[in-house]
């Protein structure tokens, strides 16, 4: 028979519209004498305030399953659970309880991380806290294994990243870390610090630290934590949410050799947000690397300056308004404690320590210049028509940006200005329109930025790949057959969370699309993989709901889903966004059509459609889809930055036209020296069976890839290296919107815990076996059963250890279930 959870005295939380959860008690509990079963409950919270409910017994136990119709008063744990270091070990796991854990900790206790079964949970204190330092990385690193389980330390980022080196060790299998949460919640500030943890561990760390402070050394460590500068400064910028977010997903794998010992690198980076060259929001910025340029070369002579391509300006450099593309981010030329000059220094070294010598850099900076004198050409209106001009003959910028791109000036304004439009085999020119001419103009500056960004990542996975270290350098190549040692991997995944915004674009639509990849990723892992092996296990398992988002996925990726369609209409020259949004509404909002409950009705008109995400609707505005999907320059355009004379240009726009057709791009160099690639997800993505073309741009089919097929495919790439890893999650946690240290948003933060998973995750493996051993495992490792018994406990202290045999019965240890 039903029996009421409450009773008098129990703990409760109770809700309260100014605190949020208070926790209060049942002052009493009586059965009405009108219905059968119908309690009538007093609650009184810690405040003194009371509150009158009645529930039959079936709701109460609905509520209690968290399966509620009328939502009652969850219950709260003892005090002594306030502090606990993983919220599997509470009792009663419910909303409240856990945000109340979290927040005691963050606030009372300042600590950041607290385990949720196979989850870390990390709380940005935006503030410095002493935990990172090298006494911590040496308490936490595998030499002092002994100290370790005397010293019980609480959960780190630094667990996690030894618990993934310890496991490349034990079961010989490469590890990926992911780390996940919204923009300024901490996901790079982690990241590095798992990296740098990677790379001090065994070195003599004071070298590497030392090194990084300034000098020039080259220690494989080193040049690893250099890339995180070099990528900073091009790929984040100062947002409305994060003064340094990152506007790109980032895959690195920190590569280790038969030792364990690191021995390189490989980085995959994912759709640099490319819009931001052109245009940024109020308060927000470009690209930190213009800012480094600018004011880092502004006290230099004009000859100096000259190396840089920033000499001859009657402007002053130092804020903001030289450039349009700078300028409308004025106000926000500098962030508070930032010193874009001293980065700017620090950029250069980087960019020494990974190879990258100062004439090369000289190049890059002089194409930098380049994309800021290209963004002041005048284009202006011809007479009183709207077709465009620019006077060739007078712009100083486009001389300027012409002159550091080894273009004809003449031919680069006129092929912007006009069209050229073949019509069954007759050429002829049609004008542009003012905004189109703009338009072409951004495109070629932001294509040349976003070639320069993925020549950078293909030039750091040069000298930082396999090649190196591992007795085999890409001189002398490897012949068939010989002997190569085995390289295993520790990999970082730093990328963007789900995104929901006023006005959400294309930029989200791709971000969220990756999120609902990853979010497959990990309920297949928690929850699928759980479930399936507890069938197997013949063990009595009530199955829990989990919410599958298959459907959302096959609606973006499917045959005939929004990616399809977007492409199909960015194939075709009459195109528009009207057209696609069209498109869509016929195929996937039809009576017929399955994605109908997860394609929305849109709210605005024809200019947006509504994707039911896992985390909540999102409303994506159509304008600028297919522009930014098509994401390349017009022909004419191509064939002139193909045929500059500036040698470097040409490299770096070879890159990328090249991304998404051949493997070189981006990827490491032993996939395209012939050498056995393994399946380790930093191939490139390959078009439906596109060879490499002779023809920069132009895949054999005819078809350029398009930005979300390039996406698509990465992301394929990076699911299927997901499942040939372990994997490893931290759930990065901002806890209010305001950057204020130490300050805790309750509802903020229960969002956020909802949108990662760790609400659903905790209910099953509290529920489950939470570490399983195959008996062979088990025999090996542990001969001696009393000392294993000992081993285990350590090993896991922070998990109730139960494990899971082929035949359970026989033998189950548990330090939570009994045995
Ligand atoms: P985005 O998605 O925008 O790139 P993010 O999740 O990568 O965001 P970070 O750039 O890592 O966010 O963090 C934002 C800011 O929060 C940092 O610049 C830093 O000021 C602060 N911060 C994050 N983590 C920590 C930490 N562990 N200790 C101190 N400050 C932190
Ligand atoms: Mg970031």
């Amino acid at each position: 028979m039903a029996e009421s959870i409450y009773s008098k005295g129990t703990k409760v939380w109770l809700e309260d519209k100014e605190h949020g959860w208070i926790r209060g008690q049942v002052v009493s509990c009586s059965s009405s004498s009108l219905e059968d079963g119908l309690l009538d409950l007093v609650f009184v919270d810690e405040r003194g305030k009371e509150l009158t409910m009645s529930a039959t017994l079936k709701e109460i136990a609905r509520n209690a399953a968290r399966n509620p119709k009328k939502h009652l008063p969850q219950l709260s744990n003892d005090d002594i659970y306030d502090n606990v270091d993983d919220l599997i070990k509470l009792p009663h796991l419910n909303e409240p309880s856990i945000l109340h854990v979290i927040r005691n900790r963050y606030e009372s206790h300042k600590e950041l991380y607290t385990y949720s079964g196979i989850v870390l949970v990390a709380i940005n204190p935006f503030t410095d806290v002493p935990i990172y330092g090298q006494e911590v990385i040496q308490t936490y690193a595998q030499t002092a294994e002994k100290k370790r389980n005397e010293l019980d330390l609480s959960p780190h980022l630094f667990t996690i990243a030894e618990e993934a080196y310890t496991a490349m060790q034990r079961d010989l299998k490469d590890q990926t870390i992911i780390v996940s949460g919204e923009s300024g919640a901490g996901k790079t500030e982690s990241a590095k610090y798992i990296m740098r943890y990677m790379a001090s561990m065994k070195t003599n760390v004071s070298d590497v630290i030392h090194e990084e402070a300034g000098s020039s050394g080259t220690s494989v460590e080193y040049q690893v934590l250099a890339t995180n500068p070099i990528l900073e400064a091009f790929g984040n910028a100062k947002t409305s949410r994060n003064d340094n977010s990152s506007r790109f997903g980032k895959y690195i794998q920190i590569l280790f050799d038969s030792d364990y010992t690191i021995v390189g690198a490989r980085i995959r980076t994912y759709l640099l947000e490319r819009s931001r060259i052109s245009f940024q929001q109020r308060s927000e910025r470009n690209y930190h690397i213009f800012y480094q340029l600018c004011q880092g070369v502004a006290t230099l002579s004009e000859s100096e300056r000259a190396r840089f391509g920033l000499d001859g300006l009657r402007t002053d450099l130092t804020d903001g308004n030289s450039f349009r593309y700078l300028a409308t981010s004025a106000s926000s030329f500098r962030i508070d404690n930032v010193d874009d000059a001293a980065n700017f220094t620090a950029t250069r070294q980087a960019l020494s320590v990974v190879g990258i010598d100062s004439e090369k850099q000289y190049s890059i900076f002089r194409l930098l210049a380049a994309i800021l004198h290209l963004g002041n050409i005048d284009i202006q209106h011809r007479r009183d028509v709207k077709d465009a001009i620019i006077d060739s003959k007078t712009d100083s910028a486009l001389a300027k940006a012409m002159d550091l791109l080894g273009i004809n000036a003449e031919q680069f304004a006129r092929a912007t200005t006009k069209k050229v439009i073949d019509a069954r085999g007759e050429k002829y020119e049609s004008a542009r329109t003012v905004d189109q001419a703009v338009g072409v103009r951004d495109g070629v500056a932001k294509f040349i930025y976003n070639s320069i960004f993925d020549w950078l990542v293909r030039r750091i996975n040069e000298s930082l790949g396999e090649s190196r270290g591992t007795g085999i350098t890409s001189e002398e190549g490897s012949s068939e057959g010989e002997h190569r040692p085995e390289t295993k991997f520790i990999a970082v995944l730093d990328i963007y969370g789900f995104e929901h915004f006023q006005t959400n674009s294309f930029e989200q639509f791709c971000i969220n699309y990756a999120n609902e990849k990853l979010q497959q990723q990990f309920v297949s892992h928690v929850f699928k993989l759980e479930q399936a092996e507890y069938a197997q296990e013949a063990i009595d398992w009530t199955t829990i709901d989990f919410s599958d988002n298959q459907p959302c996925i096959d609606l973006i990726e499917g045959k005939l889903g929004i990616l399809a369609l977007l492409d199909e209409e960015s194939r075709l020259a009459t195109g528009t966004d009207d057209s696609f949004i069209d498109k869509l509404n016929s195929q996937l909002k039809s009576p017929s059509s399955h994605h109908k409950a997860i394609f929305k009705d849109h709210l605005h008109g024809n200019e947006a459609f509504t994707i039911a995400h896992y985390a909540g609707d999102v409303s994506y505005n159509v304008e600028g889809f297919l522009e930014k999907n098509r994401g390349t320059v017009p022909d004419e355009h191509r064939d002139l930055l193909m045929g500059s004379t500036n040698e470097f240009l040409r490299e770096v726009v070879e890159v990328g036209f090249n991304v998404g057709i051949d493997n070189h791009a981006n990827s490491h160099p032993h996939t395209s020296k012939g050498a056995n690639a393994k399946p380790d997800g930093m191939l490139s993505p390959r078009l439906g069976g596109t060879a490499h073309s002779n023809e920069p741009g132009k895949a054999v089919s005819g078809r350029k890839p398009t930005q979300c097929s390039v996406f698509k495919s990465s992301l394929l790439t990076l699911t299927e290296a997901l499942q040939q890893t372990s994997v490893h999650y931290i759930r990065c946690i901002k806890p209010n919107e305001t950057k204020t240290p130490w300050a805790f948003d309750g509802s903020l933060v229960a969002a956020q815990l909802r949108a990662c998973g760790v609400l659903e995750t905790i209910r099953i493996t509290s529920e489950g076996y939470p570490t399983r051993w195959t008996y062979g495992d088990f025999a090996e490792r542990f001969v001696d059963i009393r000392y294993s018994f000992l081993r285990l406990k350590n090993r896991h202290r922070r998990r109730p250890v139960l494990l899971l045999f082929p035949h359970p019965h026989l033998l189950q240890i548990s330090s939570h279930h009994g045995t």
